[in-house]
């Protein structure tokens, strides 16, 4: 479909960055074709109506913003940030995960969630998944639920799929 070949055809391999044997999935290409990144945006859309009744989108810092935005925009419902440490001027709660060499904490704004409310979590690439997984307890912590994980890439041979188990899992395409 329009979308599989906007993210085959667009999305860069970068060999060796951020350091080397990894091969990082640069996005910018596909974000800068208007046609590509609508298709993008219009299946993850489609995704997310298939998760049920939608109470908010919730994007990860940075490029979860650049999809979950439009993508709660077309949805019509509120779009949430989930940032890192420090950026948020509000009461936040806060959520710290392993990364390969030391830690990284996210936040939310402690008044963005209603108890009982059902969200989409939104980001670019699901990696070892210990992003998503740590924006899930913030969700969990506000007596919220995660009806569903939406990326536009999984790099698959990384595990992170089983590690958001039993919250399922959408992406647009798979290395
Ligand atoms: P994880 O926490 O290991 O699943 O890594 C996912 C996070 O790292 C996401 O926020 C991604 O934006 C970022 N990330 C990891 N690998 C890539 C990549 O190859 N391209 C773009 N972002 C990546």
């Amino acid at each position: 479909d329009a979308a599989t070949r906007a993210i085959t055809g667009l999305v860069r391999p970068i060999e060796d960055w951020p350091e080397p044997g990894v091969t990082f999935r640069d996005i910018t290409p596909l974000l800068s074709d208007p046609a590509g990144f609508d298709a993008v945006l219009s299946a993850m859309a489609d995704a997310a109506r298939g998760l049920g009744q939608l109470d908010a989108v919730l994007g990860v810092e940075s490029r979860g913003f650049v999809l979950g935005a439009p993508m709660a925009r077309e949805l019509a419902v509120p779009f949430l940030p989930v940032r890192k440490e420090g950026k948020l001027p509000a009461e936040t709660r806060a959520a710290t995960y392993d990364l390969e060499y030391g830690t990284a904490t996210l936040e939310i704004h402690v008044d963005a969630l209603a108890p009982g409310a059902r969200v989409v979590v939104v980001d670019d690439v699901l990696a070892t998944g210990g992003t998503l997984t740590a924006t899930q307890s913030l969700v969990e912590e506000a007596g919220a639920t995660v009806v569903g994980h939406l990326v536009m890439i999984e790099i698959g041979a990384l595990g992170g799929r089983g590690r958001l188990e039993p919250t399922p899992l959408t992406a647009l395409h798979t290395y």
